[in-house]
């Protein structure tokens, strides 16, 4: 393969762009990321005119692929001609606010926003505002986007800003806890819980996994909660739309959430965010109540209608029948293929969400791994060796994935998650073909 045209770009965005991008996963690829001309269903080509298929996938937004079905594109095309924006209210952000009461089961009002960060932004701001406590309980290895009440790490003794520029301050105000122990959560909570704001939880860890909750595990968190008096939010950002359908994974889990997060999905490919929930706390954003909220692009219209034609289009086409089966194709497939070739490596995912996690060997696995992604099952035989929470997966063998495995994938015409860490999402772009040979690069690339 030919990648003259994306090392030319990549030469000149690092004279201009830190790193050469705008977000900072993006330049993991080795030795360089390829530059995308264009997108075609579950494909897409490069600037050098090379064809992959594409499991990144805008990073989950893209439930539908890489092309508009006709009413998104026309409803999209519309409301740009229409004048882009306003800063005024329009029909279509009310349609999309009762489609999505309407479908998730714990949100009754909601505000949209810009992206993922600006929604656990303002989430924890109302969380803060409602309880009148500071501290916000989240999981070590999750992700809330770029700010600064979650980018912290080590543990609830001790947590410390995991990024330059966040004052210790802020990070004196968040618990970082194990996934999927309860205990340690019932801990922090003995320990700080009159003082807890939030906890702030994916209900599947998927930024840095994808790693499924253990039977009961938010049920314990959900008690825990009602038992101090927190709230329980849910970031669905990743979740929202794609596990559970349009219930989201709430409906899944038969969670009731205070608040949830939402993103990616929610805008059809487009900048978004939101906060859900119930009335009584979503109330409390200005102007209606007392906590600040506000933004100049909040509500876009075109967003707005790509968002809602998208979840229109999923209720009436069967989108999560496709995705869902494609999804446990792949899990299966790869099951089948590193018990022959790398059976220490793990299967994880769930509905359309799927990953090979390079984990190393850790004794001798017995019995056979959940086949359609590891459920955490306590009896499995690989139970010890599996990634039980985000952070473990920093253990798995990454350099393998990013030197030698995704190139060589990549070289084979399969783009997947640009490091070991993010999900690969299946749209209803996908094919069966696409499945099986991706499936079959694997099998050669192992
Ligand atoms: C992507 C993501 C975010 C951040 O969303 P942005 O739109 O990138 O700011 C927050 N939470 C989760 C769970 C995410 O996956």
């Amino acid at each position: 393969m030919n990648h003259d045209a994306s090392r030319s770009l990549y030469d000149r965005a690092l004279s201009v762009m830190p790193g050469g991008v705008n977000s900072s996963v993006r330049a993991a690829p080795q030795p360089y990321p390829v530059f995308v001309d264009h997108g075609e269903g579950g494909h897409v080509v490069d600037a050098d005119g090379n064809r992959y298929i594409d499991w990144v996938c805008g990073l989950g937004p893209l439930l539908l692929g890489h092309d508009m079905p006709e009413p998104l594109q026309a409803a999209v095309q519309s409301r740009a001609a229409e004048g882009p924006m306003y800063g005024m209210p329009s029909d279509i952000e009310v349609e999309h606010a009762e489609f999505v009461c309407r479908h998730v089961p714990s949100v009754e009002m909601i505000r949209f926003v810009n992206s993922g960060t600006e929604a656990t932004v303002s989430a924890c701001r109302l969380a803060r505002a409602v309880t009148e406590r500071n501290k916000i309980l989240v999981m070590q290895g999750g992700y809330h986007g770029a700010q600064e009440s979650t980018l912290v790490e080590g543990d609830a003794d001790d947590p410390k800003p995991s990024t330059a520029g966040i004052p210790q301050a802020f990070a004196e105000h968040t618990i970082p806890v194990p996934f999927n122990d309860p205990e340690a959560a019932r801990e922090a909570f003995e320990t700080h819980g009159e003082d807890i704001a939030a906890v702030l939880v994916e209900p599947i860890q998927a930024n840095m996994g994808i790693v499924y909750p253990v039977d009961g595990y938010h049920e314990h968190l959900r008690e825990l909660c009602d038992e101090y008096g927190s709230l329980l939010i849910f970031d669905e950002v990743i979740t929202g739309f794609r596990v559970g359908g349009l219930g989201c994974a709430q409906s899944e889990f038969g969670i009731d959430p205070d608040i949830t997060t939402f993103g990616k999905i929610i805008g059809g490919g487009f900048p978004v965010g939101a906060i859900g929930g119930k009335t009584e706390y979503i109330e409390r954003f200005t102007p209606s109540g007392d906590v600040f909220q506000a933004g100049t692009f909040s509500g876009h219209p075109v967003t707005m209608a790509a968002g809602l034609e998208t979840l229109q289009y999923c209720a009436e086409n069967g989108v999560y029948d496709h995705v869902d089966r494609l999804g446990q194709k792949l899990r299966e497939g790869l099951s089948d293929i590193v018990a022959d070739h790398a059976p220490e490596y793990t299967v994880v995912g769930s509905h359309s969400l799927f990953k090979l996690v390079f984990t190393r060997a850790e004794g001798d696995p017995q019995g056979d791994p959940c086949r359609n992604g590891c459920r955490q099952a306590p009896g499995c035989g690989r139970h010890d060796a599996c990634p039980k929470r985000g952070t473990d997966v920093t253990r798995a063998e990454t350099d393998r994935y990013a030197r030698l495995f995704r190139p060589e994938m990549r070289e084979r015409g399969i783009l997947l998650s640009q490091n070991q860490f993010e999900s690969n999402f299946v749209s209803y772009g996908h094919t069966d073909e696409d499945v099986e040979e991706t499936l079959e690069a694997y099998k050669m690339a192992l």
